[in-house]
């Protein structure tokens, strides 16, 4: 079959499925075609690229040139960048065909998907015996939950403090989040700057690697993005793991985690163990503070990126004749519930007499949790075998009426990894009791993404 005729089965069953998940906010059939169409004359001049004639689902996070791209929140209403983003247009570049743009929790604030503008992403998956929606997981929930419902063949996606992995975990799809500085984050909405960094979201391991391949990039205007070589990710795939080091973290055995939790846990080390890596217990001992740092960092470097948003350069403008009141009504009326607390939060801890006690504190947290990890990987450890999230997927609304920690409790796994700008990965590791799907993570070394693919490998 050609580009075209891919590309509009993957439009046919968007429109066919999409009212029911909700995963796509904006559908660019146009581009699609347009670009399989360019697909189509390459293959058949013979010059094809790495991801020619591939359909991809773009989170909503990304500047895409002339589309919608508003974060999901009504503060961004109607806004279309003038330029793209670094990685979307090394995908194009690449050959990848462009479905449309990815619902996600409004500004990447969120472990649900339920943050969003656009209203909840809903899961593909349903819990043995129950038809109640589930939630795909979240920042990026769209992107999970479009590539478990076929409605793409792969997904970007982006990973602040768990969202990339968690709604892979969630939804059974792969997901990486590469090292902080492998890709750029120009023309990618700004969260919280140290902690950020763009990802796939996809079927298999291997679709992850070849994607990432393409998304990463050293880019001028990304000063901490980082010059070095991409390697063939690919390669590393069926690569043997016989003499890799792996280590199992103690701190990450939680009080009250699902038996079931731990026992895959247990499964992932035989499967690695069998393949001929060597299993070493290992501790991290700072990772009971990471939850409550990422809570200080993110939302402190958040409350400044989102001081731009103030009616008058792009989005949403509700007008006063004063200037003040209109920035007052336009962030009133322009973000969400979540985003309002986490400027509130970032604020708080920023500001004077309190930025020792917070933000000072958290920071100095930060290089320790970065230090349990250096000297994990100095004492040769490889990699790292933990959960990816501490539950299954959960219903539309259960979080409702929770206080706000219950939900930042689902990222207390994936945290670390951003604090300390490591790779890490979800990968599906089998399904629990009601058959919903769990992931296990693996944490490698600064740019060794490659070894994460490898061993990932031997656990889908
Ligand atoms: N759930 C975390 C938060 O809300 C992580 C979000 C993300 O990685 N973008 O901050």
């Amino acid at each position: 079959f050609s580009a075209v005729e891919l590309t509009d089965a993957y439009l046919k069953a968007i429109d066919a499925f999409n009212g029911r998940f909700n995963a796509y906010v904006a559908v660019t059939p146009e581009q699609a075609r347009d670009m399989a169409i360019a697909s189509d004359a390459r293959i058949a001049t013979g010059e094809v690229r790495p991801l020619e004639g591939v359909p991809v689902g773009v989170k909503d996070l990304y500047c895409t040139k002339g589309v919608h791209s508003q974060a999901a929140s009504h503060i961004l209403d109607g806004f279309k960048p003038p330029y793209e983003s670094t990685v979307t247009a090394n995908l194009w570049n690449d050959g990848a065909v462009m479905l449309g743009k990815l619902n996600m929790d409004e500004f990447a604030m969120g472990s649900s998907n339920e943050t969003s503008y656009y209203g909840p992403v809903v899961s593909p998956w349903k819990s043995r015996g129950s038809n109640a929606d589930l939630v795909p997981g979240g920042s990026s929930g769209g992107s999970a939950a479009a590539v478990a419902a076929n409605l793409c063949a792969a997904a970007t996606a982006t990973d602040t403090g768990g969202s990339i992995r968690q709604p892979a975990s969630l939804t059974g799809t792969v997901g990486i989040k590469p090292t902080y500085g492998r890709c750029s984050r120009r023309g990618i909405v700004a969260f919280a700057s140290s902690l950020d960094q763009a990802g796939p979201i996809t079927h298999t391991v291997r679709d992850a690697a070849m994607m990432l391949k393409s998304m990463a990039s050293v880019d001028a205007r990304d000063t901490t993005s980082v010059d070095i070589d991409v390697p063939d990710y690919e390669a590393a795939i069926g690569q043997s793991v016989k003499g890799m080091k792996i280590g199992i973290p103690k701190e990450y055995r939680v009080e009250g985690m699902p038996d079931e939790i731990e026992t895959l846990w247990g499964k992932g080390r035989d499967w690695l163990k069998d393949a001929g890596a060597e299993i070493v217990d290992i501790s991290l001992p700072h990772t009971k503070y990471a939850l409550a740092a990422y809570y200080i960092v993110a939302p402190a470097e958040a409350s400044s990126n989102l001081a731009r948003y103030d009616g008058v350069r792009y989005g949403l403008r509700v007008p006063s004749d004063e200037i003040i009141e209109q920035y007052e009504k336009t962030r009133s009326a322009g973000f969400g519930a979540e985003v309002k607390r986490r400027i509130l939060i970032g604020t708080y801890v920023l500001s004077a007499g309190y930025y020792d006690a917070y933000y000072l504190k958290a920071q100095k947290v930060r290089t320790l949790i970065k230090k349990d990890f250096e000297d994990v990987f100095d004492a040769g450890v490889d990699a790292i075998l933990a959960p990816a999230t501490p539950s299954a997927a959960f219903a539309v609304g259960a979080m409702d009426n929770a206080s706000p920690v219950e939900m930042y409790l689902q990222d207390i796994f994936t945290v670390t990894v951003n604090m300390a700008g490591l790779p890490g990965i979800s990968v599906p590791g089998g399904l629990d009791a009601s058959g919903l799907p769990l992931g296990l993570q693996l944490i490698g070394r600064p740019f060794d993404e490659a070894t994460l693919f490898r061993a990932g490998q031997v656990i889908e």
